[in-house]
């Protein structure tokens, strides 16, 4: 048996906590009782159970680090040197929103005439081609459009494109990419992911990879929390698997200008978005799956995509009542008052990213949206609803501390959390998502001796500086798997 003792938390009743065989075993016990057990001395740090991050494409983000690494590029030059230096075909992470030109086909084919060149942009909704990868890929004629013949891939063009692109992995680079990325997540204090893979984009090899994963519960390898990312029920209820969804593509982003919206963006007012379910397939989709018992996660951006899946969750859960479905929904940034009540009426569980507020919400978002609110924690919350924090790994990195951060400093003063409040974002609330909160998501006898130890009070410190929070150490299953 191991005790921590000397250390602040969230709980400030909280003194001692002892575990063993991997489960907390007990809090506030005296040490001077237990002779033969090993103390631990935190030396005042903070102790909290380790974060949760509800929402990653933890697999496939893990692979793509094996692309060009274009977070960094200002501008086109920057693109093709970053491009031609790693001589690599396929480029990720780009962020066009304020260049004064946006890249396209032409930038490509100045890199390489004759190899395929591929770039993703960083919200993964959208990606250019050069001349020799528009041949290759073969693109099906119903897809075929203006923007297609310049290179240029969105909405359903792109999930053709990404497929075509992830279909060279095996399963060996899933297994280093895997490990190399659990790494990452344990210093960042994560010891459970909700990791939403496969799909139309990326193919079933991913799901079945992960499947394996999720069941290697008694280990010390990262919590895997599988949301298998398709549309074919039967393939879900033969692997007895209890969900289905993640980021099903409801609409695309605001980054794209493909996030579906009410009214048109601001800085492109011929533009409203575009719905990719037409109301009568997704309420048939959501339909069975809610009557095959399986939870439903959809991800949804802008005011009418939300609206759609408030119409549809509100009318499949008036016909079939159930107290204890927990579907969900990814992002819902934007968001009437109408849909946030239907989604607190229906005990819709929100899964959302407040990272994207750090890094957008003061310079792209005002510039798509003008003063619409982006992102309502606060109204959210005090509609009663879950809220549980994510990064979308990798549209940003897993860093929990920065998500909580964010939310405490939303850029919009009216819809700015407590820093309990966004804590609990990222560890009891996010259990509740996945119905593990008897497991994980706070520290409690019979959960899992997973823990993060922060280098300062999260209570205590200045708001500001949240950011600043260092990871001393990380524990799954009561072993030590990351320290500082
Ligand atoms: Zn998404
Ligand atoms: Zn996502």
């Amino acid at each position: 048996m191991k005790i921590f003792i000397n250390f602040d938390s969230i709980d400030e009743k909280l003194n001692t906590v002892s575990f063993a065989n991997g489960k907390i075993c007990g809090i506030n016990k005296n040490p001077l009782d237990f002779p033969f057990a090993e103390i631990i001395d935190l030396k005042g740090h903070f102790l909290s159970c380790g974060f949760i991050d509800s929402h990653t494409h933890f697999l496939h983000s893990a692979l793509e680090k094996s692309y060009t690494n274009l977070n960094h590029s200002k501008n086109n030059e920057d693109l093709i040197e970053l491009m031609r230096k790693s001589a690599k075909n396929i480029g990720y992470g780009y962020d066009s929103s304020c260049w004064s030109k946006e890249p396209n086909k032409n930038i490509l084919n100045e890199i390489s005439k004759t190899e395929p060149i591929f770039i993703i942009r960083k919200d993964y909704h959208s990606g250019i081609a050069n001349d020799i990868a528009i041949k290759k890929i073969n693109i099906p004629k119903e897809l075929q459009n203006k923007e297609t013949e310049n290179g240029i891939f969105k909405g359903r063009a792109f999930i053709y494109l990404s497929r075509t692109i992830s279909s060279q992995f095996t399963d060996s680079d899933r297994e280093d990419a895997f490990l190399r990325e659990e790494k990452v997540a344990f210093s960042k204090g994560v010891t459970t992911v909700h990791a939403l893979e496969g799909g139309d984009g990326w193919g079933y090899d991913d799901i079945e990879f992960m499947i394996k994963k999720e069941q290697d519960k008694n280990n010390n390898h990262l919590n895997i929390i599988l949301y298998p990312q398709t549309v074919n029920i039967n393939w879900v209820k033969e692997r007895n698997l209890k969900r289905i969804g993640g980021c099903l593509l409801l609409d695309g982003s605001f980054g794209s200008h493909t996030a579906s919206l009410l009214n048109p963006y601001s800085d492109a007012p011929q533009k409203t978005g575009e719905l990719y379910f037409s109301d009568r397939a997704l309420m048939s989709f959501i339909e069975r799956s809610h009557k095959s018992n399986l939870q439903t996660a959809f991800h949804a951006i802008g005011d009418k995509a939300t609206k759609q899946l408030a119409d549809i969750y509100d009318k499949i859960l008036t016909k079939y009542p159930s107290k204890n479905s927990r579907h969900r929904i990814e992002h819902c940034e934007l968001a009437t008052d109408e849909t946030l009540k239907k989604f607190s009426k229906n005990n819709i569980f929100v899964s959302v990213q407040p990272v994207f507020e750090y890094f957008w919400g003061e310079n792209m978002y005002r510039k798509r949206l003008g003063n619409r609110i982006t992102n309502r924690y606060r109204d959210m919350i005090d509609l009663g609803l879950n809220l549980a924090g994510g990064s979308d790994f990798n549209v940003t990195e897993i860093n929990p501390i920065l998500g909580i951060h964010s939310a405490v400093n939303h850029p919009t003063p009216s819809q700015r959390i407590s820093v309990k409040q966004a804590y609990y974002m990222f560890t009891k609330n996010a259990s509740f998502l996945s119905y593990d909160e008897n497991n994980i998501g706070s520290i409690d006898i019979g959960k899992n001796a997973d823990f993060v130890i922060l280098s300062d009070n999260l209570l205590k410190i200045e708001k500001s500086k949240i950011k600043d929070i260092k990871v001393i150490s990380t524990y799954r299953n009561g072993s030590k798997v990351f320290i500082q």
